[in-house]
């Protein structure tokens, strides 16, 4: 079953246009990633998906994204709610300067929580999802910045999963990352599949190659190819 359905999209950044008609259909449950040169449009497409563009001044959009049947760009959607469905994770870890266990409260808390017993359950289910729980149960109350850089990105992942998102976007999670941090993430990746759909930018292909089952090419701001990465691909 789809949960993102692209059509005819088309993106401006004033007069000079970024996206030139983009089709493309995301599976429930999957993961799927966007490759491409650099400059090709891929975080910008990214950015459509939860409209995270419509900060950016100037920008135009033609066509449509649904999202579970609904065209996220109508009058009456309310982006806080879409932002909270569609989590985003970037390049370069960003928690909020505030300690572990606020980073992950913050939304819940957003959203209405104030239970404390309540945002305890949250904060260890998502720092277990995010396979982060046995480094940081001790030391929750201390700044998300003592962490590694690779802790710091599972923590932002546990931040996102923590408002119970349907769809994690994630614009080169790792690339700032060691090559043992990058694995760590990359196998978590794979095992928040079985709940969640992921759409990851990557300029690494081996990295689609292990994790991703859909692969979409991006050139000049075209969608140019889209399939099965085990038939692009052989895995490495
Ligand atoms: P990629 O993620 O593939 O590197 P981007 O989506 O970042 O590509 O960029 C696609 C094109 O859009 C590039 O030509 C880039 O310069 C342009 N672009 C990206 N962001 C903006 C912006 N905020 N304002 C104007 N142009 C932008
Ligand atoms: P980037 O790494 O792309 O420059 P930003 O630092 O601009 O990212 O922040 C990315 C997103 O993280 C923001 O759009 C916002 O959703 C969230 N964010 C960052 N800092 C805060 C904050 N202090 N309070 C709430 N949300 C924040």
């Amino acid at each position: 079953m789809s949960i993102i359905e692209v059509t005819d999209l088309n993106l401006f950044y004033g007069e000079r246009q970024a996206l030139f008609n983009v089709n493309i259909s995301i599976e429930d449950k999957s993961i799927t990633a966007l490759i491409g040169p650099s400059g090709c449009g891929k975080s910008t497409f990214l950015r459509t998906l939860n409209r995270m563009n419509d900060m950016i001044p100037g920008v135009t959009i033609t066509g449509t994204v649904e999202v579970a049947g609904n065209n996220i760009y109508e009058d009456n959607i309310d982006v806080e709610v879409l932002r909270k469905n569609i989590g985003m994770v970037f390049q370069q870890p960003n928690p909020f300067p505030k300690s572990i266990y606020d980073n992950i409260a913050f939304g819940p808390r957003l959203h209405g929580i104030t239970n404390r017993s309540e945002l305890d359950g949250i904060v260890e289910t998502s720092l277990k999802a995010a396979v982060l729980w046995d480094e940081v149960k001790d030391v929750l109350k201390k700044p998300a910045y003592s962490l590694s850089g690779g802790q710091q990105q599972r923590l932002c992942i546990a931040r996102a999963l923590a408002v119970n998102p349907q769809i994690l976007l994630m614009d080169e999670p790792t690339s700032a990352l060691d090559p043992i941090s990058t694995a760590k993430i990359e196998e978590l990746l794979v095992e928040l599949k079985k709940k969640y759909t992921i759409v990851i930018v990557t300029h690494n292909m081996q990295q689609a190659a292990r994790i991703s089952g859909v692969t979409a090419f991006f050139l000049n701001g075209y969608l140019i190819e889209s399939g099965e990465t085990d038939k692009i691909f052989t895995a490495p």
